[in-house]
């Protein structure tokens, strides 16, 4: 895949991502902007999964610092109380930058464009991480898809003609030309304005799902992540047993919320054929060489077709997918 990713994801600590080609920042972990420096400038949109201190730890920095180059916006799930009072507090804390903000609290299903161009859009869908989270709630916890808005021929006009189409296109034009809401305006910008209309009538907006990040919590639907050409699933634990025993703060589900494994993750892109994925949040509790080979020894299990690039804890990746990932299998 040719996209830069530059991730960091130390579960409990940090995680961050950044997504240059959209201009978009996932979550804000605490050492976002000491890395990512004045990279900061350039982000459109913040978007945030949900209101654990991990994953908002550096929101603050990024709010004041990125605030200093103009308007931006910063997408959270609406059921957290936790972000009106972060965006209460970051108006007073450096009211100088950070009232450049807009925040926007995202319902499951609500939709941002990111940046001045229409294309890159955002959307928002629920995800299960807090344990007394449920569907009637407004969402404490989201996940993103990153969508590609493309324009298309509408589906009634797929089967004609370029020279029929170019006619149709021609007709809604000078319908419009004549219509009252252009009759007043001056000839040239009528006509513009007739070209548009034309070109509108004969096209929709079609989305292409690019990726999907899911946040913190439970495997994913894999009907929600359906068709992405890659998917970032979080998978906290190499094995179950580490989720079930043990007393580390993030073997819950005694402490409020869940998080998922290896396998579930796995699980969920090739219920969903996603071929390309990334697991990030993975424990700090395992070595580097424990990750790869347990990450390996799973796919091997399942036999999973497709690419898989881990993000090991306690490191920077500045291009993911730039690097070979650890797993590859295309064959037969
Ligand atoms: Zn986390
Ligand atoms: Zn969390």
């Amino acid at each position: 895949m040719n996209l830069q990713i530059a991730i960091h994801s130390s579960p409990r600590f940090a995680t961050w991502m950044w997504i240059p080609d959209w201009h978009l920042l996932i979550d804000a972990g605490d050492g976002a902007t000491q890395h990512l420096g004045y990279k900061i400038r350039k982000i459109d949109t913040v978007a945030l999964t949900h209101s654990h201190r991990d994953h908002i730890g550096g929101l603050l920095q990024v709010v004041n610092q990125r605030g200093e180059a103009g308007n931006f916006a910063v997408a959270h799930p609406c059921g957290s109380r936790s972000f009106k009072q972060l965006e209460n507090f970051a108006s007073v804390f450096n009211p100088g930058s950070s009232w450049r903000a807009t925040w926007h609290a995202l319902e499951e299903g609500d939709s941002l464009q990111t940046g001045d161009t229409p294309e890159r859009v955002l959307k928002a869908f629920r995800t299960r991480h807090y344990l007394d989270d449920n569907i009637e709630n407004a969402p404490r916890s989201l996940g993103f898809h990153l969508l590609w808005r493309k324009q298309k021929v509408r589906a009634e006009f797929r089967d004609l003609s370029q020279k029929e189409l170019d006619e149709m296109r021609r007709k809604i034009g000078q319908e419009a030309m004549t219509s009252p809401r252009l009759r007043d305006l001056p000839q040239a910008e009528r006509e513009q304005m007739a070209n548009q209309t034309g070109r509108e009538g004969i096209t929709e907006p079609v989305d292409e799902k690019w990726i999907s990040v899911g946040g913190d919590g439970e495997p994913l639907d894999p009907n929600e992540v359906r068709g992405a050409k890659l998917l970032l699933h979080e998978a906290t634990f190499l094995c179950k047993e580490d989720r079930d025993s043990g007393d580390e703060e993030e073997a819950e589900p005694t402490h409020g919320h869940v998080h998922s494994t290896v396998e579930e993750a796995l699980r969920v892109a090739q219920m969903a054929q996603v071929e390309n994925v990334v697991l990030y949040h993975i424990s700090t509790r395992y070595t580097d060489a424990q990750i790869r080979d347990d990450i390996r020894a799973v796919a091997q299990n399942l036999d999973f077709r497709g690419r898989i690039w881990p993000v090991l804890p306690r490191r920077v990746h500045w291009n993911l997918l730039g690097e070979k990932p650890v797993w590859e299998n295309h064959s037969n």
